[in-house]
This record gives structure tokens, C-alpha cells and sequence, in this order.
């Protein structure tokens, strides 16, 4: 993987072997296929869970408590959700929990970081890969972990819609 910018060799490392330009081309695939919707998925140590967005579906049937829709978040399916929690500790543990930001670029939000956090410390001991989608394809994807108490950008890598 080429990347636009790494904060430092050691952190994108190990994740070099994960990140490979082949399934990064299906994340951003599946990105822009969901568009103007936020997909999500799973990264593991081998291989891609491309994963279900159901917030429409809550949003549909219970808009006091899940005032978003599709378009401005992500909730796992309960098959993505227990497959995270009981894959973690696997051989073949997630290592990346990805989704994309449809027309707002890529950041880690508030929404994302409590979705990230219990009591100020990760759920899972994974990185957040967040995927600038427009119309027009992919335009980057950024790379976050959490360090010092805090989500930080590690990676920036290059989007698909200049082709
Ligand atoms: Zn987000």
C-alpha cells in the first residue's frame, strides 16, 4: 500500500500485510455501492466482513431513539455485531472496523468515538479505517488508533475516483 501520509513507520508496520491494495479496492467498492449511505465492515487479520448497515431499519421503526438514518451513521447487524465480539480473541481476529463518510470527508467523529468507547477505553483493540465517499468514487481513507487517550490519525490512504 502506498499511503498519502503515515505518522510514523512503526505504526502502519504490522498493518501492512492486512491493508493490501486488493481489499482495500473492495472497501472502497463496497463503499461507493452503498453511497449515499455509510457502509461498514470488518478487517481481519486475513480477509474482509463486509458487514450490514441496519441504522435505516432502526431509524424506520424507532426515530426518538435512532434519529439518524443510514446516510449519517452505521450500526452493525447483531450477526456483524456477535461476529465482532466472539472474533476478536479468534486466530483470525478483526484488526481494522471500517465504514464510510458519504459527502462529509473522513474523520473520526463523536458518534464514532463513543461507538468506540467504554469508559474512556476501546471495546475492542482495533484501528478505524474512515472512507471519504462522494458520487464520484472514493477520495481517500483515513486511518485512526487510539493513543494517549485519544483517537489519532495514523495513515491517509490514496481514494479511487481520480481514475
Ligand atoms: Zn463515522
Amino acid at each position: 500500500m502506498q499511503y498519502l501520509y503515515t505518522l510514523d513507520q512503526d505504526s502502519i508496520r504490522e498493518l501492512d500485510d492486512i491493508l493490501s491494495t486488493d481489499l482495500v479496492a473492495k472497501i472502497y467498492a463496497q463503499a461507493h455501492s452503498s453511497y449515499p449511505d455509510e457502509c461498514c465492515g470488518l478487517l481481519l487479520k486475513q480477509g474482509i466482513r463486509p458487514c450490514t448497515n441496519i441504522l435505516n431499519d432502526l431509524h424506520k421503526a424507532d426515530p426518538l431513539t435512532y434519529p439518524r438514518n443510514a446516510a449519517e451513521g452505521f450500526v452493525f447487524s447483531s450477526e456483524d455485531a456477535l461476529f465482532l465480539s466472539k472474533n476478536i480473541n479468534s486466530d483470525n481476529p478483526v484488526k481494522i472496523i471500517y465504514h464510510s463518510h458519504p459527502d462529509v470527508g473522513a474523520y473520526f467523529s463523536d458518534e464514532d468515538k463513543q461507538n468506540a468507547l467504554f469508559d474512556g477505553e476501546p471495546i475492542y483493540p482495533v484501528d478505524h479505517l474512515v472512507i471519504d465517499v462522494q458520487s464520484s468514487g472514493v477520495v481517500c481513507s483515513k486511518l485512526f488508533r487510539f493513543i494517549n487517550g485519544d483517537y489519532k490519525l495514523i495513515a491517509i490512504l490514496p481514494g479511487n475516483n481520480d481514475k
